[in-house]
């Protein structure tokens, strides 16, 4: 977004990627429908972001939900809003946005210097590269925006490597930790063989006083997916705090505890404890699983449950967190390039000249179309912050 607004204005701009190609986490996005903004009112919009709201504001003010989605619709991708809110492109993926975007990049004079991983500076505060066969490559730019990403998903080319660069240059950046992530348990030899890859769905998950409905997949050591995510900064701070976290999961956020109960003190006949549940509490072999598991970890097990017992568990099952995925797994990174080292326009105070924008910077937010909006917003933030300082109009540095 940077190379747009700057090469929009007649820069002549080179984009530098390590990788053999440009946008591979864009297109990853893209398996999942691409979910570019979200469609809610502003202030809950902002509010998305927490602590580093009031420094993302005016960036995302200038280029909000509506500009995203007219950039999308200009590249020839029109967008919907879904039943939840989030926005995507109809096309439900990345590739022919991307396509489209490199295209008009291209017609601007906008060049690409791919397989060249950006190191640093050299003494003389040129850009460092390491560029294809091991060649160092030095540039010298009259403005520069970095836009490195976080560390989550490292094969797709942000790897975090930045964080070296910019602390030898004196730049304070927070730890990378894992946002949106999934976390760890020890589930039963038998719960990990049976259940792996099943999703529990139409549920709730309730952490501190905080609560998400939908979806979660079990995985051989734990837990991920939409509804984790959603939770994963307070339950990752705690996890990180104390050790670990005990997550309540709500298998039947419709339906009231009493309700439940009354429906599990029909007679169960000759069924087996797991058919009656499946069948009365109409819940999925999974999720009756879920209930042995839990109890199995008090030592007890589901038979010896009253009815309203049974039913407070299938409304609140614990299950004892004890980890946070790696990083390497997570939708996204918190952490980064400190938001006290940048100025109002995202340029370093100490390089000036050189703009930070996208998940290189210490902000997070929960999925929902929250990310690329930001990354798009400050993107273009930085581009403007850059344009006026190559005017000669920027604020004093
Ligand atoms: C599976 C998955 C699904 C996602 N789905 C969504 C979604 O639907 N909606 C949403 O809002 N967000 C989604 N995200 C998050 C979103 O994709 C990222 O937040 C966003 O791509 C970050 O943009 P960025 O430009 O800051 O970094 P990136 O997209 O990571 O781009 C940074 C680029 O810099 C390159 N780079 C890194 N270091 C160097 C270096 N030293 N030298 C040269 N080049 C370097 C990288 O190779 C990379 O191409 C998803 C993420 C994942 C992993």
């Amino acid at each position: 977004m940077a190379a747009e607004i700057l090469s929009a204005d007649g820069a002549a701009v080179t984009v530098y990627e390590r990788m053999p190609s440009v946008g591979r986490k864009l297109l990853m996005a893209g398996r999942g429908g691409l979910n570019l903004t979200h469609g809610e009112d502003v202030d809950r919009f902002l509010s998305r972001y927490g602590a580093a709201e009031p420094r993302l504001r005016d960036a995302i003010a200038a280029f909000p939900p509506e500009a995203v989605r007219a950039w999308s619709e200009g590249l020839g991708q029109p967008t919907f809003v879904g039943s939840s809110g989030r926005v995507f492109p109809v096309a439900m993926k990345a590739s022919p946005l991307l396509r489209a975007w490199l295209a008009r990049l291209r017609e601007r004079g906008v060049r690409f210097a791919l397989r060249h991983r950006w190191t640093g500076w050299d003494g003389v505060g040129r850009l460092s590269f390491c560029g294809p066969d091991a060649v160092h490559v030095v540039v010298e730019s009259d403005a520069t925006v970095l836009a490195l990403g976080g560390a989550s998903w490292p094969r797709l080319g942000s790897d975090g490597s930045f964080v070296a660069a910019l602390e030898g240059a004196g730049v304070a950046v927070a730890p990378l930790k894992p946002a949106n992530s999934g976390f760890l348990t020890s589930w039963s030899d038998h719960f990990r063989s049976r259940f792996e890859g099943e999703p529990l769905k139409r549920i709730r998950l309730s952490f501190g006083g905080a609560s998400a409905r939908g979806e979660a997949l079990v995985t051989a050591s734990g837990l991920e997916g939409g509804a984790v995510y959603a939770l994963s900064a307070p339950i990752r701070d705690a996890v990180t705090a104390k050790g670990e976290a005990t997550l309540a999961v709500d298998l039947r956020p419709d339906l009231a505890a009493d309700a439940l109960a009354a429906r599990l003190r029909a007679r169960r006949g000759k069924q087996s404890l797991s058919s009656f549940l499946r069948a009365a509490g109409r819940l999925s072999p999974v999720a009756v699983a879920l209930l042995h598991e839990a109890t199995l970890a008090t030592g007890a097990t589901l038979g010896t449950l009253s009815p309203n017992d049974l039913a407070r568990l299938i409304k609140a099952v614990p299950v004892r967190l004890t980890g946070v995925a790696p990083l390497a797994r997570a939708i996204s990174t918190a952490g980064g390039v400190s938001l006290d080292e940048v100025d109002q326009d995202f340029m370093l105070r100490r390089r000036p000249g050189v703009f930070a924008a996208g998940e290189m910077l210490d902000w997070e937010a929960p999925t929902g179309g929250y990310l690329l909006q930001a990354c798009l917003a400050t993107g273009a933030a930085a581009a403007r912050g850059a344009l006026m300082r190559l005017a000669g109009r920027g604020a004093a540095a």
